[in-house]
């Protein structure tokens, strides 16, 4: 038998090489993995909604990036489920720093309804649920601008909003908090009175829920609390966020608040320092 002479350089090299590879493939792939922030999310075999669901993910499972598209990432789980999922409802694990005061946030503002929407009409049929909304947002946004805060309107004129860019706004700018504005109407007019506080998701959100509705207790409405609402707009947010119903439109009383600059400011200054209590709780 005659062995060759093994040439150990080239042995070596070949192996610097492989660590170095691998190293890089291993880094490569822990900066390009993504974490699922909603349950069940949906696994599609195309980059978009119209495309079949093929595998439902759970929330917090980690996904590796293969590819992207529209806002859509190729991905494969830790089971070798191949698929596509929606940016938005995935979370990138160096993007988790949390604001911890209004100046370090991101706070995206939804006036409900808007342009041919009108949303809920007052006792006269005269006054659209829209303007109120707007003029509410707007306070808010004022006062958070004054202290520091980065705040993304989804609209804030009069304009048509669809209901499924509203949390996608705060989903790709991986906002602090989202809140919704509305005004709720009873079945018959002078029926119900008072505020509510919505969440959706009860881990991203319930804590903003509490902080926001501890404010509410002074107001001249009654505050009816917290409640679970089924809402698109904080549905499919990934991000803490709430629907406020801020009075019943179609009830007298209600209505004498709704529209007035001072119950607005009052409404705004309480959902300010239900923020600020709510940031300083995440440091
Ligand atoms: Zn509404």
């Amino acid at each position: 038998m005659h062995f060759k002479p093994r040439n150990w350089p080239g042995i070596i090299t070949a192996l610097v090489i492989l660590l170095v590879a691998g190293g890089l493939l291993f880094s490569f792939t822990r900066n390009n993995s993504v974490t699922a922030t909603v349950s069940n999310l949906n696994l599609r075999n195309g980059p978009g909604l119209t495309y079949k669901t093929t595998y439902k993910i759970k929330r917090n499972s980690r996904l590796t990036i293969l590819g992207e598209k529209n806002n859509w990432y190729h991905v494969r789980d830790s089971q070798n489920h191949f698929g596509w999922v929606a940016s938005w409802l995935v979370d990138h694990p160096g993007n988790l720093k949390k604001a911890t005061s209004l100046s370090e946030a991101t706070v995206v503002l939804d006036p409900g309804h808007g342009g041919s929407d009108s949303g809920a009409l007052s006792i006269d049929q005269k006054h659209d649920e829209k303007t109120y909304t707007l003029a509410m947002a707007k306070q808010v946004a004022k006062q958070l601008r004054a202290r520091g805060t980065h705040v993304i309107m989804t609209r804030d004129n009069d304009k048509s909003v669809s209901l499924a860019d509203r949390p996608a706004l705060a989903n790709t700018n991986q906002a602090s908090a989202f809140i919704s504005f509305h005004f709720d109407s009873s079945p018959t007019n002078n029926l119900a009175s008072g505020t509510t506080t919505y969440y959706y998701h009860r881990d991203t959100s319930y804590k903003l829920a509490e902080d926001i509705n501890d404010q509410m207790g002074d107001l001249p409405l009654t505050n009816r609390g917290i409640k679970y609402g089924d809402f698109e707009v904080i549905r499919d947010n990934s991000r803490p966020s709430l629907l406020l119903e801020m009075g019943y439109i179609n009830t007298k009383q209600d209505f004498k608040y709704i529209h007035s600059a001072t119950y607005q400011k009052q409404v705004a200054t309480r959902v300010v320092k239900g923020l600020s209590a709510y940031f300083s709780s995440q440091s």
